[in-house]
């Protein structure tokens, strides 16, 4: 295998895995893995950032697949009283392309032909978009009521589309049965070091000052636990001085962190916070308890009228995304959070109803 190619590290149990188009996606006793190469903070954060490649000095060397992912815009929305972080104007939509341009370069530079992944949204489509650009056969297996219009954007890429009957976890168990690379998401470190980037950018827009607290919805956890090992760099670093708090914004009776689900939610609110066993649980709570945040729960209603009152001054976004800015309300209304606390909120993915 080429040399520069990290191997991994299983985070429970320190095992080793050496770099290879067959290596695992998790540990035999079940953790998750790590790269055994150590997070690299930016030596420099300079605005404005163009794309995620500024940091690739942080990035191991070899293949890059780009498409332009990252340098996003930060924008003040006074109305509530934060500033958007819009993912949004990433090439596939989402944050997801932050990663995905990181798993495909690993992908590519191990020589994988074939990948599988398992998502019914913006995380299959950045990996099929990613695997296209990267010339590599992609295997996305989706519940068989995904968003048609989602399926339709991931089977554009040449992607096969595998249909799988009773939910998102039996989607999930297909696909960790298949053969081919496993361009998890939710499991691929690499992933997470894409998802880092968000921090890097969110400093060097602020010249070097970190907000006093984001906001944002958790499913798998993959932007949360990227911002908080992107933060933690820094800190480490001496770039910043003190963590951003992180607030993880849950759908009543339908997140991954707060069970037990309650299956009258309509399942169209927010699906992308509905994962059953998150990867990384118990990182993403320590990442969120570190940081000296919470988790913050709202009502399905509530996010549905939020996100009609977002569209209505300019911001398009997909329900999951519109829970993390109704959650920063919820936080100043019950007195968790001033107005006058400095809050950035990920506007994590657009509107797929287009
Ligand atoms: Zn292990």
């Amino acid at each position: 295998m080429p040399s520069e190619v990290p191997d991994t590290r299983c985070a429970s149990c320190d095992r080793l895995f050496e770099a290879h188009r067959d290596e695992p996606h998790r540990c035999t006793c079940g953790g998750p893995l790590e790269l055994r190469s150590p997070l690299r903070s930016p030596s420099t954060l300079e605005a404005p950032v163009s794309n995620l490649w500024a940091f690739s000095a942080s990035f191991p060397p070899g293949q890059r697949i780009e498409l332009g992912a990252g340098g996003t815009p930060l924008v003040d929305v006074p109305e509530y009283d934060a500033s958007f972080k819009l993912e949004t104007c990433n090439p596939t939509g989402s944050f997801k392309d932050r990663g995905a341009a990181l798993t495909l370069s690993r992908a590519s530079a191990l020589g994988v032909e074939h990948l599988r992944e398992d998502s019914s949204g913006n995380a299959g489509r950045a990996i099929a978009t990613y695997a296209a650009r990267a010339g590599i056969d992609a295997h996305i297996y989706v519940p068989s009521h995904a968003d048609a219009s989602t399926l339709a954007t991931i089977e554009a890429t040449g992607a096969n589309v595998i249909a799988v009957d009773g939910g998102r976890s039996a989607a999930a168990t297909a696909c960790q049965h298949a053969s081919g690379w496993y361009a998890s998401h939710a499991w691929r470190p690499e992933f997470y070091l894409g998802t880092a980037t968000c921090a890097w950018e969110l400093i060097a827009d602020r010249h070097g000052c970190p907000p006093d607290a984001l906001v944002l919805p958790v499913g798998h956890g993959t932007l949360l636990l990227g911002l908080y090992r992107g933060f933690k760099a820094l800190l480490e670093g001496g770039t910043i001085e003190r963590l951003p708090q992180l607030y993880a914004a849950q759908l009543a009776g339908a997140g991954s962190l707060t069970p037990p689900t309650d299956a009258s939610v309509d399942p169209s609110i927010a699906p992308g916070v509905r994962i059953e066993r998150p990867a990384r649980q118990s990182q993403v709570r320590q990442a969120i308890d570190t940081s000296g945040g919470e988790v913050i729960t709202v009502d399905p209603s509530d996010v549905t009228e939020g996100r009609r009152q977002l569209a209505a001054i300019g911001f398009d976004m997909c329900s999951t995304a519109a829970l993390g800015v109704v959650a920063r309300r919820a936080l100043l209304e019950r007195g968790k959070l001033p107005d006058t606390a400095d809050v950035i909120v990920p506007i994590t993915g657009r509107s797929r109803d287009r």
